[in-house]
């Protein structure tokens, strides 16, 4: 046999092991510094990244070469979202044992599909299915599928939604498709994510059959503005707000609604989890009265990228809506196949970090950590009103919006603030004015943390007057 000389190099590589200990110096390196350094990279970190430009290259690469260029050029072109002032979008941190977890389960390399392919993933995501619900106080029916985000989680959710109610009007989705099918509705507050929108458009559903409801000034449904719900319908429904953070008045909407028996899905990206702490869990009263949530692990709960989750009482709804067939599938007679909950045949044991982070924080850790995020936000809202800034919505959870005179002077602030790279914040618009946008969703944020960014908050407005 011919020799073969990548593999030798490929056995030699996992036998000493070398670049492992080269990169584990570089990821140290990275972790030490990472939370002093900007928050956003220098132009000149950016502008090294040319370096990348390249043809695929013909000969093979050296392992010890391609480290180091990731970590030369790659590492200070990173945004530091592991420290504790970066405020952008709903961006969670990073919990340390989660972290170590990861580099073991990546080692593992597993496929999780079924029981077969990896029975400890299996384990776990039924361990975690368990917990959530617990946490939730989640219908004992639910089922839970992993998945890459919230996103993927509100498709499966409606993707269930539309099976159960084509199913009830005797139409097989499955076998017959969109096409010539019966007519259904769906109900949605004006401020649902652009993500739910996207869902329904992937469904085959149009964005001009949505019926579009009034919200209040913090983005959430006016209750009474409803239309008369029947068992043909999709309501969807809102914990936390990606603006506001403000939550839909769940109890009150789902009893009527439920009466109907329409579909309610709630969207939960970031705030399913109050549900978690002591002082904002009345914020997702009701929410057991849905039959279908999408959450994320990788907001709120810090764990490592990615990490969604769909939650459905309808088993047989979601498996159907995501049904997978092939003659070398071989299903768990007591075990669980996580592909039977998801879009996705491969995929990686995401479920393992979730496990971690749960399992490290326990209900009192998540308690402490979703109420920090709360009480960090609150003081951001606080310090900022005193330097003179106007704080537009309830700081209901972690998000803070933030004004100031005019939107010219808010929209050259937040480009001083970012151009700073103290800490970093994106802009919005709510309800027709211009915001700066903070989303405070990182364990890794003190209270110096709050200060020193409102302290750049601050400079950054003094500098228009210069
Ligand atoms: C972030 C978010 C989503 C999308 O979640 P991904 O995990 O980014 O796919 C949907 N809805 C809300 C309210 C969000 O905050």
């Amino acid at each position: 046999m011919k020799e073969n000389k990548l593999q030798k190099q490929m056995q030699q590589e996992m036998i000493d092991k070398q670049i492992f200990n080269q990169v584990k110096a570089y990821a140290f390196d990275y972790l030490d510094k990472s939370s002093e350094r900007n928050v956003f990279p220098t132009d000149e970190a950016i502008g090294q990244l040319t370096l990348f430009d390249e043809q695929l290259p013909d000969k093979r690469g050296s392992s010890e070469e391609i480290l180091a260029l990731l970590h030369e050029v790659g590492s200070p072109a990173t945004v530091s979202q592991i420290g504790g002032r970066y405020f952008g979008l709903v961006n969670g941190g990073i919990i340390p044992t989660a972290l170590a977890v990861k580099w073991l389960s990546d080692c593992w390399d597993q496929n999780t599909p079924l029981y077969v392919t990896s029975p400890v993933t299996s384990k776990l995501e039924g361990v975690v299915e368990n917990w959530l619900k617990q946490l939730f106080t989640l219908p004992e029916s639910t089922v839970a599928g992993f998945v890459s985000g919230t996103s993927m989680a509100i498709l499966c959710g409606i993707a269930a939604a539309r099976y159960r109610i084509y199913r009830r009007l005797d139409w097989d989705i499955n076998a017959k498709g969109l096409i010539g099918a019966p007519g259904i509705r769906i109900v949605a507050g004006k401020q649902a994510h652009g993500t739910v929108i996207k869902a329904i458009t992937l469904l085959g559903f149009g964005k001009e059959m949505i019926e579009w409801v009034e919200v209040d000034d913090q983005g959430r449904i006016l209750p009474e503005k409803i239309p008369a719900l029947d068992d043909r319908t999709i309501l969807i429904l809102q914990a936390g707000n990606v603006n506001s953070g403000s939550f839909d008045a769940f109890d009150q909407i789902c009893e009527k609604a439920r009466e109907t028996n329409c579909w309610i899905h709630i969207d939960g990206a970031f705030g399913l989890w109050a549900a978690g702490a002591e002082k904002l869990k009345h914020l997702t009263a009701g929410i057991e009265k849905a039959d279908s949530w999408s959450v994320d692990g990788h907001k709120t709960l810090n764990t490592p990228y990615d990490c969604g989750i769909v939650l459905c009482s309808d088993q047989e709804a979601l498996v159907s809506a995501l049904q997978a067939t092939g003659s070398y599938i071989v299903y768990g007679e007591d075990h669980r196949d996580g592909m039977l909950y998801t879009p996705e045949m491969s995929r990686r044991a995401r479920a393992v970090e979730l496990w971690a982070t749960m399992k490290y924080l326990g209900r009192q850790g998540i308690d402490e950590l979703v109420n920090g995020l709360h009480e960090r936000a609150a003081q951001f809202a606080r310090e900022l009103k005193e330097n003179g800034f106007e704080i537009v919505n309830e700081v209901v959870f972690n998000q803070v919006l933030v004004a100031c005179a005019s939107d010219a002077e808010t929209e050259s602030t937040l480009k001083n603030i970012q151009d700073m790279r103290e800490c970093w914040c994106g802009g919005s618009v709510w309800f027709g004015k211009k915001v700066i946008r903070i989303s405070v969703c990182s364990w890794a944020t003190t209270k110096e943390d709050v200060t020193r960014s409102v302290k750049s908050f601050v400079r950054a407005r003094k500098q228009l007057m210069c």
